[in-house]
């Protein structure tokens, strides 16, 4: 049985945002509902009112904005798996998307709610992490835009007020071959104390892997996304090296990320940046997996992305022509 709780269903950002304002932390916004419905069951909410954004026709869409690539919050994974954007310029998300739940559940869950509900283990976290995704944030106050990494604070908390909504998710996308000429790579995407290097010799590619129990319908015991920049010489300008489920919140492996930058990705510098990624987790042991099992795992995971990231092949994301 569910507690009591009035339903209210705004058709626009604004009723929603007024909904919110007016009833504060009693209010909980429900999305599809895939976690919310599972703790109202475990009586882990009892709120007064369930306010539902699955009307809200501002929270939908994939689209490109202003450099950026934007994700509405309401936008459900199987959307990921089907849209263009992503495929071109987020596969990693596209590769999570893929290995999400079931289909069932991909067809009700929101990238929203699995931010927005911030488990260690949200599988769409890692991959956004590494592109650099920031996340919106409105209120009847305005819009705040905070990076993915400083919004997710630790189990399931974020910070997020009770009278704002998650209204989207963007980054600036790797430089695309046809734009290369053009326009210099995002600043997200230059070099981080590296050597400077001309847009049009940068290749990026990334890797994503998630370990489950089992193949299909399974919460991750480790997830993990990379994406690497490098110049025509093979140097790193960017590394990202995001990891789920093996802390109190998904995060990037900043050490392992600064030791590469700059750097050939050879076997010696990727074994590591493998283990100081296994180093800075702090996993806990849990029905799925144990802590030193995590560890060992961790090591093995990001030593093997990073190598496939250097591999001199098209990978998921590759945007190299
Ligand atoms: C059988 C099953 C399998 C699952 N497998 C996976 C899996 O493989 N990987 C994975 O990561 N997760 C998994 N989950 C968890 C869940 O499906 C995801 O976290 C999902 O993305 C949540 O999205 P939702 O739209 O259903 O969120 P909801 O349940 O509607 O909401 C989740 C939380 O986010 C808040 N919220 C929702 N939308 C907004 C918004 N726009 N602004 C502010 N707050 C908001 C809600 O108040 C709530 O706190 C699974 C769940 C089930 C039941």
């Amino acid at each position: 049985m569910l507690p009591e709780f009035d339903f209210l269903r705004p058709t626009t950002l604004t009723e929603a945002l007024a909904m919110l304002a007016e009833h504060g932390p009693d209010a909980v916004p429900v999305a599809g509902g895939t976690n919310v419905i599972v703790d109202l069951r475990h009586r882990k909410h009892q709120p007064k009112a369930l306010v539902d954004m699955g009307r809200v026709a501002e929270l939908r869409g994939i689209r490109r904005d202003d450099g950026h690539i934007v994700v509405g919050a309401g936008t459900t994974i199987s959307e990921l798996l089907t849209h263009p954007l992503i495929a071109e310029h987020a596969s990693i998300l596209h590769d999570a998307a893929r290995v999400f739940a079931n289909p069932l559940i991909r067809n009700r869950a929101t990238v929203g709610g699995n931010l927005a509900d911030a488990s260690p283990a949200a599988d769409t976290a890692p991959p956004l992490l590494a592109l650099g995704a920031e996340v919106a944030l409105a209120s009847q106050a305005g819009t705040r835009w905070l990076a993915l990494a400083d919004f997710l604070v630790g189990v399931r908390k974020t910070l997020r007020r009770p009278d704002e909504l998650l209204t989207a998710v963007r980054w600036s996308p790797p430089p695309a071959p046809q734009s290369w000429g053009e326009r210099p790579s995002p600043q997200s995407w230059g070099a981080r104390g590296a050597q400077a290097s001309s847009p049009q010799s940068l290749r990026v590619r990334g890797a994503y892997t998630k370990i489950g129990l089992r193949k299909a319908d399974a919460i991750s015991v480790l997830s993990a996304a990379v994406v690497v920049t490098q110049d025509g010489a093979g140097r790193c300008q960017r590394v990202a090296i995001a990891l789920g489920a093996v802390a109190p919140r998904p995060f990037r492996a900043t050490e392992a990320e600064i030791l590469l930058t700059g750097q050939p990705l050879t076997a010696e510098a990727i074994a590591e940046a493998a283990r100081l990624a296994a180093a800075a987790i702090r996993p806990i042991s849990d029905i799925r997996g144990e802590a030193d099992y995590r560890r060992r795992v961790t090591e093995v995971i990001v030593r093997r992305l990073l190598a496939q990231a250097a591999m001199p092949r098209r990978t998921a994301i590759e945007t190299a022509g």
